[in-house]
């Protein structure tokens, strides 16, 4: 399998080649140059793995999708990777993705199921462990391999940077270095990232707001002879290996929700940088038996403005809500592009025209006159929906009071968009992308009383911190990586 940029560029590269890599040289994204189909006689083989329990699971499984996409790591190595990322003793549960159903009394006999599919059992308590954790294992691998060093630096404003950290730590050839905006996480976050005290982990506290933090390592990256130099790469949600492991466990879900491969199934996905929910579209374009893939947005409904409009409008970041579902706060979609080279027939020139010109020109590019907009919704399946922080209180005590079940205010968007998008004998499920321990000021404030705490992380808040605290500066950054990337 080739990979190729979402704007045209003629370069095909293999997937050990971009797994390091960031974005393209064109400024795209990368790719497969086609989705490898999965007919009904593999569906039916992937299901039997999936359902083979000590042998087979989740692990099994991620080894049968990525086998697709990655023809550069011998199988029994990319098995090896699998079954040591899909545990029971990183996860907690042998399902490692386990539905839940939540029953609805009142619902008449004919209503297919509700069900919650658990993402959230890693070790950092959201959905960014079963990329990261792949991921982890991977660069240690390649690095090893080639017998490299990578230097990760990350802007954080909570859940992506300790699912990185949770990820590399440990991890022979790479250091990660990551920044977040001083005081402004969640004690609970701040505690799970700054309790680590691997060696190769470097907590930098930056005084200023996320994105200070995020012009830091734009400006890092952009210094292409210090990059080179440092060997700095990143772990962004744009990354391709990071999305392929996603793909995975929308066929469990499917699997754990269906008896029958000719049923339909809808997902609902709460969304940000469009990265959950591209990997569902890339599962759908596999032929996995999706009927809509529901894209629930908060305050910032980048996304769900366009797929009501055709508009694709970029916020300032003055523009840019602070809400109490904090990872979906962003002000644009950085994922977006891989789906709009889809919908526009895989023209990458058409694609470099609106996100190379348009959108660095205006902020804004519009698709609703174009015949193509039509098949968002009816070619890929796409709805959307957006909630408010009212709506994430309501949703959170109603699913609490019904069945008893606490789900985390990023849950709650998927959850309240989901309702409004059922459909009769299709069962949806609802991504859940966190536990509620992360998010327990809103908890409080809608049940009025503290989420249930793993066991695990008793008493984090008071480890000992390992922190550097640091003024908006870019040199000062550069200097403390020069500094600590000095082989011991
Ligand atoms: C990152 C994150 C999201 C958004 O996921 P995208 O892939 O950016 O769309 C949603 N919920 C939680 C808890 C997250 O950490």
């Amino acid at each position: 399998m080739l990979y190729l940029s979402t704007r045209g560029d003629p370069g095909r590269k293999h997937f050990c080649e971009i797994l390091l890599e960031g974005l393209a040289p064109d400024g795209g994204l990368y790719l497969p140059e086609r989705y490898p189909q999965v007919d009904a006689p593999l569906l039916a083989r992937w299901r039997q793995a999936f359902n083979q329990g000590a042998t087979g699971g989740y692990a099994a499984l991620a080894f049968e999708v990525l086998s697709l996409y990655i023809d550069d790591i011998p199988a029994a190595d990319l098995r090896a990777l699998c079954q040591k990322t899909y545990t029971e003793a990183v996860y907690g549960t042998p399902q490692i993705v386990p539905l839940k159903k939540l029953e609805d009394p009142s619902a008449g006999s004919g209503q297919a199921g509700f069900f919650l599919e658990a993402l959230s059992n890693g070790p950092t308590l959201a959905f960014k462990d079963m990329a990261m954790q792949l991921l982890g294992n991977l660069f240690e691998y390649e690095l090893a391999r080639r017998g490299e060093e990578l230097n990760i630096l990350g802007a954080t404003s909570g859940d992506t940077g300790s699912a990185a950290e949770y990820a590399m730590c440990g991890k022979k050839g790479v250091r990660v270095f990551m920044l977040s905006p001083h005081g402004r996480m969640s004690p609970f976050q701040q505690a799970q990232m700054f309790s680590l005290m691997d060696e190769n982990i470097h907590n930098i506290a930056i005084e200023g707001v996320f994105d200070d933090c995020q012009d830091i390592v734009k400006n890092v990256s952009n210094d292409l002879a210090f990059k080179r130099a440092h060997k700095i790469g990143t772990v962004n949600s744009i990354n391709w290996a990071r999305l392929l492991a996603q793909v995975v466990y929308y066929f469990a879900g499917y699997f754990q929700a269906t008896t029958q491969d000719t049923e339909r199934v809808s997902f609902t996905v709460p969304s940000g940088n469009f990265g959950n929910v591209c990997a569902g579209h890339v599962a759908r374009q596999m032929g996995l038996p999706i009927e809509h893939l529901v894209v629930a947005t908060n305050e910032n409904d980048v996304l769900d403005e366009f797929f009501r409009t055709g508009v694709y409008r970029v916020r300032a970041s003055a523009d840019t809500h602070e809400t109490s579902s904090p990872s979906m706060d962003i002000s644009k979609a950085s994922n977006f592009e891989r789906f709009v080279f889809d919908l526009l027939g895989r023209n990458g020139l058409r694609v470099k025209a609106l996100f190379g010109d348009a959108l660095a020109r205006e902020g804004r590019f519009e698709l609703g006159a174009d015949p193509a907009f039509a098949d968002a919704a009816t070619r890929y399946g796409f709805r959307s929906g957006k909630s408010t922080h009212e709506n994430r209180l309501e949703t959170i005590r109603d699913v609490f009071k019904r069945h008893g079940v606490m789900i985390d205010t990023h849950t709650a968007d998927g959850v309240k968009v989901a309702r409004e998008h059922r459909q009769p004998g299709v069962p949806m499920i609802v991504l859940e992308t966190a536990l509620p321990i992360k998010f327990a000021e809103t908890i409080v404030e809608a049940l009025g009383q503290q989420p249930h705490r793993p066991p695990q992380f008793d008493g984090i808040e008071d480890l000992p911190k390992r922190v550097r605290v640091m003024s908006a500066s870019t040199s000062d950054v550069q200097a403390f990586v020069v500094e600590h990337c000095v082989r011991t």
